[in-house]
């Protein structure tokens, strides 16, 4: 019998990484929420409705309609890639700059009502694995299995500075640090959903796990 899995946490706490492996191994749909404010805040950038001297949240809602995200499994990646209005922006979503932004457009209502209806429809079939922020709390309230995911803050900012860095991009760990403690601040202290460990979520700290050691404990969780 195919479940719904709920994987939720702060930033770079190694939710999607998880999520992959588990889905690869149940043979679940994956489906990376984050991808999907990520690629609405691109949205907003690209049309000059957010940038460092504020935001036309008012103009965003207008235009939310025209907003159109969906997925698309890369056979070579073993993963969706994410596309906004037909256009793959899986690698222009993961920037530091697109980072600075997406909590401000996150914390939106109507956006968050957008996304989440989407997401309930995506996963309304079970046999998937979703992970974000709200999905144990507001997206999946009745998941069979929630995953709370936690790491020190430091941990997470190293984990995120090295990808970056693989990718080529020209980052200061500092920077990258303060964009990390930015985004919790701003998910736990908004008023649409904020981000909270669902009661019956299992909360699982992988400052000191190994991926293999992580994969293993969380199987355990699934297999119960
Ligand atoms: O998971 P990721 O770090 O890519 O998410 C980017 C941002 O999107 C988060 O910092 C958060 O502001 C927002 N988000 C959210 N709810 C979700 C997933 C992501 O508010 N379910």
């Amino acid at each position: 019998n195919k479940i719904t899995i709920a994987i939720d946490g702060f930033s770079s706490t190694g939710k999607s990484t998880v999520a992959k492996q588990l889905a690869k191994h149940l043979g679940y749909v994956y489906v990376d929420t984050g991808a999907m404010y990520r690629a609405v805040a691109y949205y907003a950038m690209s049309h000059g409705f957010i940038d460092e001297n504020g935001f036309d949240k008012v103009s965003l809602i207008e235009h939310l309609e025209n907003v159109n995200i969906s997925f698309k499994f890369n056979d070579a990646l073993g993963f969706a890639e994410v596309y906004l209005n037909g256009v793959n922006v899986e690698k222009k979503i993961r920037t530091l700059e697109v980072s600075k932004f997406v909590s401000t457009v996150a914390a939106v209502s109507e956006v968050r009502h957008k996304l989440v209806e989407q997401q309930q429809q995506m996963g309304k079939d079970k046999g998937v694995v979703m992970d974000g922020r709200d999905i144990g709390t507001v997206v999946f309230p009745d998941a069979e299995l929630k995953l709370f995911m936690t790491a020190s803050a430091e941990t997470r900012a190293q984990r995120r500075y090295k990808e970056l860095v693989v990718r080529g991009d020209e980052v200061v760990y500092n920077e990258v640090l303060k964009n990390v403690q930015e985004r919790d601040y701003i998910d736990t202290h908004r008023e649409d959903s904020p981000l909270v460990k669902a009661d019956d979520a299992i909360e699982v700290d992988n400052s000191n796990l190994t991926l293999e050691e992580q994969f293993s404990v969380i199987l355990e969780l699934v297999n119960k």
